[in-house]
């Protein structure tokens, strides 16, 4: 394969001086800070907040870098992965020249930063068995397709991609794959991450919204060889990732243990909840998940969907995705929000 990360970078990005904050010009030790325009006299929070926070976030990356085995050089931190692929597209792709690809059913936001960024989106989609259809995506390559996203395990179907295909993608695509791992912690498959070194193209996506139970704090890695963290580093907002996300996150990131249990005890309720629901008579089908959701395909799923949220109980319709019709998406809860919802819809009446 022939990667070249320079000619894939748009020129204008390539080219671009970045903002250089006032807290990035100066490193070292000091006392005195009034090079920011900061307020001096403090702030009504505490003592720590009238200053901006670090503009690469080293301590909270270095702490994460521990966790995965992943050096700290080789992480874009975003404000939610939202900001993780914008990032990713304003650096690769020529709004109305290159495009991305993406594999259908599969989470919404590839396509809606697609949008915004006026970069056309080429869908592949899954094969029945929502797996990889490398013909069709080898077919929809051409010499302005920029980046891939592959979802794994995927949203809305919870199936993990077979690894094999995804190696087989790294391997023959030029341009950038992204591996979204978002609910990689709920799967028993090995993460892309330890893979870095061996593909250049590669970028794995993670995030503390899902198995860290953080998505308040809005934040997302890109994990990624120095090269490409390092273009990424250059367009990103200098203070995209404000101090109380980097204080909290780093106090999270002693729970390991915590999140583990919670990893855990949600992993064993979807197993549960899985048992339950293929019981129902209106459950045709529940797909197999490495996820913290089940998908779930029933006899009137839009009718279902209504009935619940009439119960107060909020699924996510599917019914109308492709592949994914008559199916509801169902986030694991706790054993509590399980009994009511199965009992819930035991009380369902076909009409
Ligand atoms: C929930 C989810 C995310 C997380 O997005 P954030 O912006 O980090 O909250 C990313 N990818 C997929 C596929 C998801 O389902």
């Amino acid at each position: 394969m022939n990667f070249d990360l320079n000619k894939l970078v748009r020129q204008n990005i390539r080219d671009l001086k970045p903002y250089s904050s006032a807290r990035s010009e100066y490193s070292g030790t000091a006392n005195v800070f009034l090079d920011a325009n900061e307020n001096s006299y403090g702030s009504p929070l505490t003592k720590w907040y009238n200053r901006y926070p670090d503009p690469l976030q080293w301590e909270l990356k270095k702490k994460i870098a521990a966790i995965k085995n992943v050096p700290a050089e080789n992480m874009l931190l975003g404000n939610g992965s939202d900001e993780c692929i914008d990032l990713l597209i304003r650096a690769f792709c020529e709004p109305q020249k290159d495009n991305l690809i993406i594999c259908p059913p599969t989470y919404g936001m590839y396509e809606v930063y697609g949008n915004i960024n006026n970069v056309e989106v080429r869908e592949v989609p899954l094969l029945p068995g929502f797996q990889l259809n490398l013909e069709a995506i080898e077919a929809a390559i051409d010499e302005n397709t920029k980046l891939i996203f592959i979802c794994s395990p995927n949203n809305p179907t919870g199936n993990s991609m077979e690894r094999e295909d995804i190696e087989i993608v790294l391997n023959n695509f030029e341009g950038i794959v992204v591996i979204d791992e978002a609910y990689i912690n709920y799967s028993r498959r090995r993460s892309f991450v330890a893979e870095l070194k061996e593909y250049p193209n590669l970028v794995v996506m993670q995030t503390f919204s899902k198995a860290w139970g953080l998505a308040a704090l809005r934040l997302g890695i890109n994990f990624a060889s120095d090269e490409i963290v390092s273009i990424l580093n250059k367009i990103k907002p200098p203070y995209n990732i404000n101090q109380a996300t980097q204080e909290l996150a780093l106090k999270a990131l002693d729970n390991l243990e915590d999140v583990n249990t919670m990893i855990r005890d949600t992993v064993k309720e979807r197993e549960e909840l899985v048992k339950e629901l293929v019981q129902l008579p209106m459950v045709q089908k529940v797909y197999p998940s490495d996820a913290n959701f089940v998908l779930a395909k029933m006899d009137q799923a839009t009718q279902v969907y209504n009935y619940l949220k009439e119960k107060g109980i909020i699924v996510r319709n599917r019914s109308n995705v492709v592949l994914c019709e008559d199916c509801l998406r169902i986030t694991v809860g706790t054993p509590e929000q399980h009994k009511q919802l199965l009992k819930t819809l035991k009380e369902y009446k076909t009409i």
